[in-house]
């Protein structure tokens, strides 16, 4: 729950004890220059011992709780008919109330599996947002991603509560237009992992549960990110507000077909899984888990890893546990409104966003803003983030460039890793670069891949700008790191 404080501050208060700790270094900015050249100006290239905060991904970087390093201990390792499976798939069957479970190595893995079963040549996925690893097994499979967002899910500042919910009436319209039956599933995302980590209400749900009822259409939730979701369903929903973390799972699982996840981030470990309440749908996708996964008592993961994910779910019902993340990113969002950073409102979950178009207007998409905005935070702070703007986009077949509508520099908060002083300094950071942000400049590519240019692709910075920022950090902040 929020703590207030006497002094009428906001600020989140951690519900655990750090015990575990790894040293980090804090590189001088010189140092930093030579690393982020080094990587080409990509921050997926850089070296970690190079790094201080790492805010790339919330993907298997959570912190995990004694209870779950406690639990890896004990963990009953066989190929086939492990112990340690049971618990685990007895912890899905009482979360989410689904009798069929199918362990995966991680979150894509399930979308291999779905979108096998379920998409046919010419099939339709209407979803509220798309993920990367989502659409690229729907469209490997022969279908087409509709993206339905309500129009408020694309306003970069809001203070609408659930920006991640579905139109219902774009969805009437699609199934008006194609036929129920071209549609191959209806998915929504918790979380909504590209627009900013924006939730779904418990009512869009119910919605959309009515619609595949009228329409006989199969309802797919995407629950990598529910954690954070869940928090805001119980702090944001009237009808929430006085149900449990596990009462409000329930009640969301009620309404699906079938729920996938990423463990990498729900649970706080690696892995995934698929939970199924038809049966005969459910013998339509085990044949693939041995094929892909490995024997349907570990599905690829490690049994360890299936030990504290076991424990990492049920933890996930612990108000406590699941605020941290949701908390820090709302204290880190705000601070950086008041100093009129731009940023993606209202906070959401997974991370902070930064709205590049409007932190960076004199940069042209062509020379991509989010990214030089990455490269630019590196140098002056030591922080990772990850660019979500052009950069992530694919060129034409022609070779001309496709401008994404959102050019964002995504700072991750991997959930219970962070202390308060570190995102305080990770604010003090980003306001000395706004107030210094003409001295940013462009980045041109010099190496740059067909596919995932992201992944690997090496830049070079646009003039000189890097020495000049480096020389301005050193004159406001003397011999400091
Ligand atoms: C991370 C993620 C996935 C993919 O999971 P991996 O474990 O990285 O394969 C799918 N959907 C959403 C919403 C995610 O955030």
């Amino acid at each position: 729950m929020v703590v207030k404080f006497f002094g009428g501050e906001t600020v989140p208060l951690e519900m655990h004890k750090v015990r575990v700790v790894q040293k980090l270094t804090l590189a001088p900015i010189e140092e930093r220059l030579k690393a982020i050249a080094a990587a080409g100006n990509n921050t997926f290239l850089l070296q970690n011992r190079d790094i201080f905060m790492d805010m790339l991904t919330d993907s298997g970087v959570n912190a995990m709780s004694d209870r779950q390093m406690a639990a890896m201990m004990v963990a009953d390792d066989s190929y086939a008919g492990s112990a340690t499976y049971e618990k685990f798939a007895a912890k899905l069957v009482e979360l989410f109330g689904m009798d069929f479970i199918l362990p995966t190595h991680q979150g894509r893995a399930c979308e291999n599996i779905l979108s096998q079963v379920l998409v046919k040549p010419g099939t339709i996925v209407p979803m509220n947002y798309h993920f990367t690893t989502t659409k690229a097994h729907i469209v490997l499979n022969g279908g087409t991603v509709e993206e339905i967002p309500h129009d408020r899910g694309l306003e970069v500042t809001s203070t609408h509560p659930f920006k991640g919910d579905m139109d219902i009436a774009k969805l009437e319209a699609l199934v008006a237009t194609h036929g129920a039956q071209k549609i191959a599933f209806v998915r929504m995302e918790a979380g909504t992992n590209l627009i900013g980590g924006q939730p779904i209400s418990l009512a869009n749900l119910r919605e959309i549960r009515a619609a595949c009822d009228r329409h006989g259409m199969i309802f797919v939730l995407d629950a990598s990110l529910l954690a954070d979701n869940l928090w805001f369903n119980k702090t944001r929903e009237e009808s929430c507000k006085d149900l449990s973390i596990a009462e409000i799972t329930r009640q969301i699982a009620d309404l699906c077909d079938v729920i996938y996840f990423s463990a990498r981030k729900l649970g706080c470990a690696r892995g995934g899984a698929i939970c199924i309440r038809s049966e005969a749908l459910y013998r339509k996708m085990r044949v693939l888990v041995p094929l892909y996964e490995g024997f349907l008592t570990y599905g690829g993961m490690s049994v360890r890893e299936i030990e504290a994910l076991t424990v990492g779910l049920e933890e996930t019902m612990d108000v406590d546990m699941i605020s941290q993340g949701p908390l820090f990113i709302d204290y880190m969002v705000r601070e950086l409104d008041k100093r009129g950073v731009p940023v993606i409102t209202p906070p959401g979950g997974l991370g902070c966003h930064i709205d590049v178009m409007r932190f960076l207007p004199h940069i042209p998409q062509a020379q991509y803003p989010a990214g030089a905005l990455a490269s630019a935070l590196f140098i002056a702070s030591g922080i990772r983030g990850m660019e979500r703007g052009s950069l992530s986009e694919q060129r034409n077949p022609d070779g001309t460039e496709v401008y994404s509508n959102m050019e964002l520099l995504r700072l991750a908060m991997p959930r219970r890793v962070f202390t308060l002083s570190q995102v305080k300094y990770a604010i003090d950071r980003i306001d000395w670069l706004y107030q210094n942000r003409d001295l940013v400049g462009g980045l041109v590519f010099v190496e740059e891949p067909e596919i995932l240019r992201f992944f690997y692709g090496r830049l070079d910075p646009v003039g000189d700008w890097q020495q000049k920022l480096a020389a301005k950090f050193r004159a406001d902040f003397g011999d400091s790191l």
